[in-house]
């Protein structure tokens, strides 16, 4: 009887003993899980402050990775050369007659495409040029939703959208 009296205080105990250390271990689990979260907000918040300082928006940061090419060329005469404008339209992906044309009309100028150099008819500056450049770009290649130079143009009937290859986004355009 004794006997076993003693080995039920001794069981109780143990029992006693594991659910404390059950708990204690429970909780610097859940501790060391709620100062992790803590942290990591703390973390996300720094980040996140750090960006509106920098006033950069996700969509501008995503659009800002890909670069708008730049004009490459000289003046001869009174027209302006621009040699490297084949390469401006292969990394657009449009057709040069359709970048020609927009850059024409906002440049006030007459030119063409000869021999894959693009020559306007007036003297201009490469600024002038790289701004139009990136007009276009933004109208015509960089989608509205998510910033991305996936996208294509669609003509539907007398209406042309761009489409966007990689969220699905899908928005009027000038024609
Ligand atoms: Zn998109």
């Amino acid at each position: 009887m004794g006997n076993g009296g003693d080995t039920n205080i001794v069981i109780e105990t143990t029992i006693t003993f594991s659910n404390n250390i059950l708990y204690s271990t429970f909780y610097f689990y859940f501790n060391s899980f709620i100062y992790g979260c803590l942290i990591n907000f703390i973390m996300d918040y720094t980040q996140l402050l750090k960006r509106a300082r920098e006033g950069l928006p996700e969509i501008v940061s995503v659009r800002e990775r890909f670069e708008v090419p730049k004009v490459k060329g000289h003046l001869q005469g009174n027209r302006t050369v621009i040699s490297n404008f084949s390469m401006i339209c292969s990394t657009l992906r449009r057709q040069p007659q359709h970048i020609l044309k927009y850059l024409l009309k906002e440049l006030a100028t007459s030119g063409e495409i000869k021999n894959n150099l693009l020559v306007f008819n007036r003297k201009l500056s490469s600024l002038a040029i790289n701004q139009k450049v990136r007009q276009y770009t933004n109208m015509y290649v960089l989608c509205t939703e998510c910033g991305k130079p996936d996208t294509k143009i669609l003509i539907e009937g007398n209406i042309s959208y761009l489409k966007c290859q990689a969220c699905g986004a899908k928005h009027h355009i000038k024609n």
